[in-house]
């Protein structure tokens, strides 16, 4: 992959290749870091880059901070501005993708949260398709249990906790699957390695509910008020058996990465009609409307990078190239 020209580190903006970390980092050894993942996509007719849900992703960025015992110094407020600043400056065009990371970023032995330094990071680059299968994929239930509240706390995206979602998906992969959904240590099912799930049953979407060891996505939320507003979808949260996603007639992915994905076999089993049904085709058509800042009404989601207003964005001290 292409590398960002340039990266946010603690309150400047530095040239990406400068923006280093040392090999005893805390984070980097165990796992006690947190992060975020948003995208931002182009709208051509605007000119523009349009940030999706940034102000929420943020929030539960430093919701995920709380629960590592970070101290930090960013509000979400500056966290947006440093983020609009960094694109500016980056120049892309197209759809990218930003990686706010927060991390212990002292050098030094011995495993714990408390009394650590710690930093904050970002990075932007241009991504398309995180699962390229609009055409439906194909799903195993792994035989790894997601991580519980009491284990790694799901609700926090948890650096170490993503070795549980990479474990299932190599597995996955290996196995001639496009991803994973993993149960929960109740045997119900939680979520894929890195996106929500929902279901169609009975005319009724069904998705887990936030204690079910998930991570309480954005896309999910989004899906949610899509669904009741604007299909007017019958739609409940609770717990699911791994069987009545085989019984389902639509089962669809949502998450940032993977925006909106059919799911049309489980384990060799078809779901539905093994073709994308018409609930996930006509919310994946107001998705892509609502993110691309076409619908006025959730135009507030959206927010703009090169008609963003200077106020916003003059606060991080920008370090030029160390020629
Ligand atoms: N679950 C997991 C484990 C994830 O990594 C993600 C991606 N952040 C999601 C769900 C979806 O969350 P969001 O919609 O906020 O991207």
């Amino acid at each position: 992959m292409a590398l960002p020209k340039f990266a946010f580190l603690d309150g400047k903006i530095l040239p990406y290749a400068e923006a280093k970390v040392g090999l005893l980092t805390h984070a980097l050894n165990y796992g006690t870091g947190c992060f975020a993942g948003i995208r931002a996509y182009w709208n051509a007719e605007e000119e523009d880059l349009l940030v999706f849900r940034g102000s929420d992703h943020f929030v539960r960025f430093l919701e995920s901070t709380r629960l590592l015992s970070m101290e930090l110094q960013f509000s979400v407020e500056r966290l947006v501005g440093s983020l609009l600043e960094l694109l500016q400056k980056e120049g892309l065009r197209e759809d990218c993708y930003i990686r706010p990371l927060a991390f212990l970023s002292e050098e030094t032995i011995g495993v714990r949260l408390h009394g650590l330094k710690a930093s904050v990071s970002m990075v932007a680059f241009p991504f398309g398709k995180y699962l390229d299968r609009d055409e439906g994929a194909h799903l195993t239930i792994s035989s790894w249990r997601r991580i519980d509240d009491d284990v790694i706390p799901p609700r926090g995206k948890i650096t170490g906790g993503y070795a549980n979602s990479a474990f299932a998906k190599t597995d996955a992969q290996n196995a001639g699957f496009d991803d994973a959904i993993l149960l929960d240590t109740n045997g119900k099912i939680s979520e894929a390695t890195v996106s929500n799930v929902f279901l169609v049953r009975r005319g009724e979407v069904i998705t887990p509910k936030t204690t079910d060891s998930v991570l309480e996505g954005i896309t999910r939320r989004t899906v949610i008020t899509l669904l009741k507003r604007e299909l007017g979808c019958p739609f409940v949260e609770r717990s699911i058996d791994r069987t009545e996603l085989f019984l389902a007639e639509e089962a669809f992915l949502a998450g940032t990465g993977v925006e909106i994905v059919p799911v049309t076999r489980v384990d060799h089993r078809t779901i539905g009609s093994g073709q994308p049904g018409p609930v996930t085709e006509a919310l994946r058509r107001v998705f892509f409307s609502a993110v691309h800042g076409r619908l006025p009404k959730y135009r507030s989601w959206c927010e703009a990078v090169y008609s963003s207003s200077p106020r916003v964005l003059a606060r991080s001290e920008t370090v030029e190239t160390g020629a």
